[in-house]
């Protein structure tokens, strides 16, 4: 679906860039209206000494003038348009494929930069550069000589055009790189500024961080003092050319072969006509920076899925693993190997195993963060990525281990920003032992919280991120550590939310390293070294595991049971 809207937005663009060429072909043709109108008072209104004629060429070369004017802007605002209409048909896709893929902010700056060559001089250039043939073939029709002079210019320029993309290009790209790097390692360090200023890790950070920006300036400098020559030889040349095509222009003058008013009016049509090398020489940089930020957006919009996925029924909460084989994406690493199990819906699976074992990752692969490498994991009947996970999130409730509260209220967050529903939203808070809490908030669930809001406890945090994954009872809930910020009374609460969950037919699936939270599940699974070690009843298990730890040298599993569980 996004690559489909990537493609029309495209097509769109494309129909309108013929429309802004057809313009400029115009724009190009009304730019000889001075240099023919100084021809025509040179060689006409001088010699005949006619004032009749002279006003009526004034008024054609002010008309023309006029509507050049006017084609400018109508050439400006439709190109500044085009980008905006892009800007807004990709935008909220691009906005989901950034957070779906955990990208950040990176393409909805491409997009910005996208837009901005759209409303910039540099485009312009690119768009006036296909009528350079029209100017040297007008100084041809004044004069081969002059044509030739003009044609030797153009091929200069051109050649320091290409000369200029060669040399700036890789400097211009790693600039871009390391710039992004550099963002992109202050935002994750401002997002644990915390950690950063307690433990002295700032000068460290800032050593690292001062590299990526030393090293993007550094190319940028590169870069710009190659772009800076080759932009001083482009004025050099086209100056000299001005010259030759002034002393060319006299010599034919005096050999009486053309009139004065030629010679200046090659000058100037030469002028005009090469200046759209010079400008692209100018721009090439925000020119390569929009080709990058074009390529990193159809990379991103076109792996998309072809056609929207079909609805599917409300699912009812089975949990399905089958031979599943999966690990971060963009990795070819297995955190979880050959893991098969099923949980039935309405019923609780805890899940424990020691750290890194891989039960965040089972969690991740249930509510369809990550998807398997090999295997299936589905939910009912339906494979995971069968599902457009906008429309799945209503169904799943998460609580992630690393919580999230985003800039709103209470009640936006406990409703996902979606339609707020005050009593589903106090009831969940309710289940999650928040509601009291919320009440005593300084404006109760209109406080503000996320990051321009209320500073909450880590508690207060994970009891409103519980209530949102509790929100209209989702059919499958996953919770990752639900009590690690708790107290033991929390911990009570947690127990008693989870068994309001599963009597009112959620599917609740708990990962913790506390034993009271996971005393009352219906199912237990053990997770080592990314297997499935153990399935079945507490009542099975727990024998099994504690007869293990204490009859085995195996290390994992004595951790397990010891330090984890
Ligand atoms: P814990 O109890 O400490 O939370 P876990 O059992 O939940 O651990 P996972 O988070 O599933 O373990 O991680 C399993 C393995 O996958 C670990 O070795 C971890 O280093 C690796 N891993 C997890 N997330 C990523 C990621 N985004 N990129 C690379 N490796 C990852």
């Amino acid at each position: 679906m996004d690559s489909i809207v990537f493609s029309r937005s495209m097509a769109f663009v494309k129909r309108h860039l013929k429309v802004v060429f057809a313009f400029s072909f115009l724009i190009n043709l009304l730019m000889l209206t001075a240099p023919l109108y100084m021809l025509q008072i040179y060689d006409r209104v001088l010699t005949s000494r006619s004032e009749q004629t002279l006003f009526l060429l004034t008024l054609i070369a002010l008309g023309s003038l006029a509507t050049l004017a006017a084609l400018d802007v109508v050439r400006s605002r439709l190109l500044v348009r085009i980008g905006t209409c892009m800007d807004q048909w990709l935008a909220p896709k691009v906005f989901s494929l950034a957070m779906k893929n955990g990208v950040g902010a990176r393409p909805t700056r491409d997009l910005d930069s996208l837009r901005t060559f759209f409303a910039g001089p540099t485009i312009l250039a690119f768009f006036d550069s296909p009528w350079i043939p029209l100017y040297l073939l007008t100084v041809y029709l004044l004069h081969p000589w002059m044509g030739h002079v003009a044609l030797a210019g153009a091929v200069i320029l051109f050649a320091l055009a290409l000369l200029n993309e060669r040399s700036t290009k890789l400097w211009l790209i790693e600039s871009a790189s390391n710039s992004a790097m550099a963002d992109s390692f202050a935002e994750a360090s401002s997002r644990n500024s915390e950690a950063v200023i307690s433990m002295g890790i700032l000068p460290g950070i800032r050593n690292k961080w001062s590299k990526f920006h030393r090293d993007a300036l550094g190319f940028q400098a590169g870069a710009s003092d190659r772009a800076g020559f080759i932009s001083a030889s482009a004025k050099f040349t086209r100056f000299s050319l001005q010259i030759a095509m002034l002393g060319v222009g006299a010599f034919l003058a005096i050999e009486e072969l053309i009139t004065p008013g030629a010679m200046i009016a090659a000058s100037i049509i030469m002028g005009r006509g090469l200046a759209p090398i010079e400008s692209s020489i100018a721009g090439w940089s925000h020119g390569i920076n929009a080709r990058k930020s074009y390529k990193n957006l159809k990379d991103l919009l076109m792996q998309g899925s072809v056609s929207d996925p079909l609805p599917l029924p409300e699912p009812k909460g089975a949990v399905i693993f089958d031979n599943v084989y999966a690990g971060p994406p963009g990795t070819s690493m297995n955190t979880i190997a050959g893991v098969s199990f099923q949980v039935q819906p309405g019923t609780s699976l805890g899940i424990i195993g020691p750290s890194g074992a891989g039960k965040s990752t089972l969690a991740r692969l249930m509510v369809g963060i990550w998807f398997p490498k090999s295997g299936h994991v589905r939910l009912d009947n339906a494979e995971l990525s069968q599902w457009d996970s906008d429309k799945l999130g209503p169904y799943i409730g998460y609580l992630p281990q690393d919580i999230e509260l985003f800039t709103g209220t209470v009640a936006e967050n406990i409703s996902r920003f979606g339609e707020v529903d005050p009593a589903a939203i106090v009831e969940a808070a309710e289940i999650a032992g928040a509601d009291q809490m919320i009440r005593e908030l300084p404006t109760g669930y209109d406080t503000l919280v996320g990051e321009n809001g209320s500073d909450l406890s880590g508690g207060q945090r994970q009891r409103i991120a519980l209530a949102r994954a509790f929100y209209k009872h989702p059919p499958l809930i996953v919770l990752d550590e639900p009590t690690s910020n708790l107290d033991a009374n929390g911990e009570a609460l947690v127990r008693t939310a989870v068994d309001r969950m599963r009597g009112a037919g959620s599917t609740v699936v708990i990962i913790s390293h506390r034993p009271a939270v996971i005393s009352a599940v219906d199912n237990l699974a053990v997770i080592q070294r990314g297997q499935l070690t153990h399935f079945g009843s507490p009542d099975e298990v727990w024998p099994q595991i504690t007869r293990r730890a204490t009859n085995t040298t195996e290390p994992d599993l004595q951790m397990a049971m010891r330090s984890e569980v």
